[in-house]
Parts: structure tokens; sequence; C-alpha cells
């Protein structure tokens, strides 16, 4: 069976005048873009990958894939999803949209026209040359097309909110082929899904981004020793207090095993996105001795290349949110502490793997950003307390060490579920960009919201094939999710 749509696949690409988009297992290329997923999770093999330029390449491959019935597909923009299948897909074929990364700076209109395969560092070095920058990934690495219709966490958030906000228009091919535009006027409802709903509708092959001129942010990451945890938790719950107040500050704080330091180490990433040099938003950190500090002024794209992280490891993430409470972050400090001992116990002495417990502020004023600006579809404005994001991940460099640190990372969220609903200080809801396979964003979107999604997949994919022909990423059809 696999076979024969694999051919029929190639044989449908082919009489469209599109075989030389194709790329075999056994092609260099192939290898190369297997590779360049981030995480070794997603490093699946395809029957073959299809590398479209333009969208009506993309317009054209679709309805051939379409037209052969035992052909399943993912689509890719950055291969940023850390789980395995989220953008890539072993029984198919993978639609790469790496080569599709043109990006166009118009002066008149100050919008940048950015194709969906660029990654952030390639947008910020080419808008750099105008003197423009856009609120898009921290890791230049991250790609477009996944981080925008996911929502977007950029240095700018608490300015402009999710990144999502400050596009003004998608180019969208549909399932049926048809290219459309998605804006205020034209379709705007397919416009506001496709600000967090990601691939349920079509494929996105253009955004056109506001940009804004911000010539140098300050930021890195601090490492210090964890005997400082109280200290960062202390911090993090003022600085997260105050925000709305000073909303050109942003920052993270985690707690990591690294393997360099064969311990648990407090990190923390922070920027002030107006060039201050070490704000006083940041005080209470800037006190600690440092043990790595790469804070800089600079531009916002040699932040991003600098902010890049290293890739080849199995990945494991999970999220969730919590209310902006100091004894829930230490508790979660804890467990995430006790779960790098039962990890250490588990792999031999000198295995490579990292774990984080990141949490990032997430004030109620960043989700009626989102509607102020617009409307997105992420349901954040929903949630009035101030509140921190949480990311929990282990990373492993071997296979074989995968199902442990799955498994115990898996454990980790469901301890962090159980002690917020015990201490009142969970909030439900889920970032499609940072959830794991196992979670369901959708679910916590909203009544409304979810109507809106439904309704946006069934006008513009009647026939359902981005919910059971295009793989990966989160579908509405297998939500829990009621509206
Ligand atoms: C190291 C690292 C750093 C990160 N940093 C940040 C950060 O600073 N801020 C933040 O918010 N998130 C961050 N993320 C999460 C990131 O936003 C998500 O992984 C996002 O999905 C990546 O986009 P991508 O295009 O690279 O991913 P992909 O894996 O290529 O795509 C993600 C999903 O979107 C779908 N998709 C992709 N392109 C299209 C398209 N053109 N049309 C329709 N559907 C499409 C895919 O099918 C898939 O379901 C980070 C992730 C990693 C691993």
């Amino acid at each position: 069976m696999s076979l024969d749509a694999r051919l029929d696949a190639i044989e449908k690409l082919t009489s469209a005048g599109l075989g030389s988009l194709i790329v075999h297992p056994g092609d260099a290329l192939y290898d190369g873009r297997i590779a360049s997923y981030w995480s070794k999770s997603q490093h699946v093999r395809p029957w073959f990958i299809v590398r479209p330029k333009t969208s009506d390449e993309v317009s054209r491959l679709l309805t051939a894939l379409i037209s052969c019935p035992d052909c399943k597909f993912a689509v890719r923009s950055g291969g940023h999803t850390v789980w395995t299948g989220g953008s890539n897909i072993a029984d198919g074929v993978t639609v790469d949209l790496g080569a599709m990364n043109e990006i166009v700076y118009n002066q008149d209109t100050k919008i940048a026209s950015i194709q969906p395969g660029a990654r952030w560092i390639q947008v910020y070095e080419e808008l750099d040359k105008h003197g423009v920058v856009v609120a898009g990934g921290r890791d230049g690495n991250v790609g477009v097309g996944g981080y925008l219709t996911g929502g977007g966490i950029s240095w700018f958030l608490p300015r402009f909110g999710f990144s999502c906000n400050q596009v003004v228009n998608f180019e969208v091919v549909l399932a049926g082929g048809g290219i459309v535009q998605a804006n205020r006027e034209k379709n705007p409802d397919l416009y506001q899904v496709l600000k967090g709903a990601s691939g349920n509708f079509g494929i996105v092959t253009r955004v056109d981004l506001l940009t804004f001129v911000e010539p140098l942010i300050w930021g890195g990451t601090r490492l210090t020793n964890k005997s400082t945890t109280a200290i960062h938790i202390k911090a993090l719950i003022d600085f997260t207090a105050n925000l709305q107040r000073q909303p050109e500050n942003h920052c993270g704080v985690g707690w990591s095993y690294q393997p360099d330091f064969n311990d648990i180490v407090c990190l923390q990433f922070m920027s002030n996105t107006k060039g201050v040099e070490r704000p006083a938003a940041f005080e209470q950190w800037l006190r600690l001795p440092a043990m790595v500090d790469t804070t800089e002024r600079v531009t916002v794209a040699v932040r991003a290349k600098h902010a890049e992280e290293p890739d080849g490891y199995y990945t494991t993430w999970l999220t969730s949110l919590i209310k902006n409470n100091e004894a829930t972050v230490a508790e979660i400090v804890v467990k995430h502490n006790e779960m790098v001992e039962k990890l250490k116990s588990k792999f031999p002495s000198s295995s490579d793997f990292w774990t984080l417990a990141l949490f990032q502020p997430m004030p109620g004023f960043i989700g009626k950003l989102g509607r102020e600006l617009g409307g997105n579809i992420m349901g954040l404005d929903r949630i009035e307390d101030d509140a921190l994001l949480v990311l929990t991940g282990v990373h492993v460099k071997e296979a074989s060490m995968f199902e442990i640190g799955d498994a115990l990372c898996k454990e980790l969220h469901y301890q962090i579920d159980s002690l917020t609903r015990k201490n009142g200080t969970t909030l439900d809801w889920v970032y499609v960009n940072y959830a794991d396979a196992s979670q369901d964003p959708f679910r916590y979107v909203g009544h409304e919201n979810v109507a809106k999604i439904k309704a946006a997949a069934q006008k513009y994919d009647p026939s359902g094939v981005f919910q059971t022909r295009c793989l990966g990423g989160f579908k509405i059809s297998q939500s829990k999710a009621s509206g």
C-alpha cells in the first residue's frame, strides 16, 4: 500500500510539472533537511520531501498530493516543533517550505513580506539593512511559519503581545488549490484563526508583518549558582507584577541541569528593547554573581544569533500556565530538581542530557493586548491574573535515553498540575508553540474561539484535508474542546 501510494504521489507530482521539487532518500539534500529539524525526535524519514519555492507551486503540489487517496503529508517551515511527527512524517510526504524564505521590505508601507520558511535570523539581518525590526523569534533559528501561526513570544511581548498580533495579512493556499489573502478586510475569519490555530486551514505562503524602528536592544543570559534560587523566585514574582509599568523589559527565569557544570544552575535571560543597559527592573538579579553572563547591547539580529540553542537532542517539552505565586514556583523547582536526580540515577554518569524548568512572565494585560490589536484566537484574554508560562523540558543525546527522559518529563508535568490544582494556582491555558503532542491546547481557548476555529476549518477546508490528510500540529477535530 505504502509503496503504491508513494509511486502514485511521485507520478502525480511529476505530471503536474513538479518532479524537480522532489528530494528522494539517498539525495544528500534529503539527509541535510532531516538533520535540520532542531529536535532529533523529529528525525523520521518521509517517503520523500517536496520543496516548493512559490505559492503557485504550493497550490499545484497540494492538488497533486490530495489526488492520491492514500497519501498523507506534513508541512514544515523552520522545523522547531520538538515532538515526533510535529512537522515531519514517516509514512507520507513532507512539504518542506525551507526554500520559501524571501523577505521583502516595503519602504512606503513599512511592512515586511516574509515567506514562511525563513528563519528569524534571516529576517532580522535583511531588515537591518533598512533600519527596522519586527517582533519575531528570540532564537534566530526558529522558523517564521510555525512560530507566527502558533502565537509567538518575542522580546517585545510586553509591548505588542504575541507576535501574531503584528501580522497584517496572511497569504494562504487552501486545500482546493485557491490562493487567498486573509486580513481585516478579506477573509477576516481566516485571518483571526490563523493567529494561533496554525495548520488547520491551509498552507501559509506569505506573512505581511508590521515593522518598527529599534536600533539596539540590551540583553542576554546569566547563569548563577543554584544557591541563589530563592532570590530568583522573589525577583521573578516582583518583575511579573510590575511588568505593565515597564513593558520595554522582558525576561525568563529557569532551572536547568547542565552537563558542563554537572549541576543544576539558575538561568535568567533578560532584555530591554529600548537598549537601556542593566535597567533597574533587573537589579535584584544583576546583583548576583554570574558564572556566565552574555548580556550585550546589540542589534536584534546579533542578539537572535547569540540566542540560538544548540540542536541535536531527543526532546520532550510540556507547558502550562500558573498564577504568579512564589510558593508554587518554589515547589515546582523542587520537583524539577528531584527529576534531575532521578535522571542522573538512571543514566550512566557521563551521559549528555539537559533539563529545563522555565518561567516566563505572562501578566493579565498580555492577553488583552491581543484583543486591542485586532484579536487572535489564543484565548489568553480570558485570563485576568498575573501569570507565569511554565515550560518543562528534558533533552537527551541518545535515542536509548529518550523513553526515560520522556516519562520523567511527563511525570514532572503531572506533578505540577496536581500541586497547582491543590494550591489553587493553576490556570487552564496551554501555549500551542510549546505544547507536547499529549496536550490539547484548543481545549483552553474558550467556547467562542473554538466555534470560530471549527467554522473556519469547515468553510475553508470543507473536505477536511487539513484534519485528516495533513498530519502534525494540533487539529481542532481531535481536540476535546467544545464550542
Ligand atoms: C530552540 C527553540 C527556541 C524557541 N524559541 C521560541 C521563542 O522565542 N518564542 C516562541 O514563541 N516560541 C519559541 N519556540 C517554539 C516555536 O515557536 C515553535 O516550535 C514553532 O512551531 C516553530 O515554528 P517552525 O516554523 O520552526 O516550526 P515547524 O515545526 O516547521 O512548524 C510548526 C507547526 O506549524 C505548522 N506550520 C509550519 N509552517 C506552516 C505554514 N506555512 N502553514 C501552515 N502551517 C504551518 C507545522 O505543520 C507544525 O504543525 C522555540 C522552539 C525551540 C525548539
